[in-house]
């Protein structure tokens, strides 16, 4: 990767994982409102409760930790020197790509075939 340095790398990965945290902190806070209105309008049987919402909440906080682990793998691998190479066929992930997605592992290729075979795997 010539446009990113190692420093520049390390500090984007940092800044990025700082915004999910704060993202992943502010969810875990909403869900734990959402489950209490839930259980609170349950016990009352007042009409306020929202599972649709608490669920979704819930598997995006599912989400958002995925992440943080992927952001640790990221930094692991500026550390080891492949950050920026496609695990999956080992050619550069394009520099645009790993602005917008900073700890994807797999260049836009391979992601897309990836997806293409989960939705595959769905619709059987
Ligand atoms: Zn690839």
């Amino acid at each position: 990767m010539k446009e990113f340095t190692k420093e520049r790398t390390i500090k984007m990965l940092i800044e990025k994982k700082e915004e999910f945290q704060r993202t992943l902190d502010n969810s875990k806070k909403k869900f734990k409102e959402d489950v209490n209105r839930d259980y609170h309008a349950m016990k009352t049987h007042t009409a306020d409760m929202n599972l649709a919402s608490t669920i979704n909440n819930g598997h995006r906080i599912k989400t958002l930790a995925k992440i943080m682990v992927k952001f640790d793998l990221a930094m692991e691998r500026v550390n080891n020197g492949t950050y920026g190479i496609c695990t999956e066929c080992e050619k550069e992930i394009h520099p645009d790509r790993l602005l917008q997605v900073p700890f994807t592992e797999y260049c836009i290729t391979c992601k897309k075939q990836k997806e293409l075979k989960k939705t595959s795997s769905y619709a059987t």
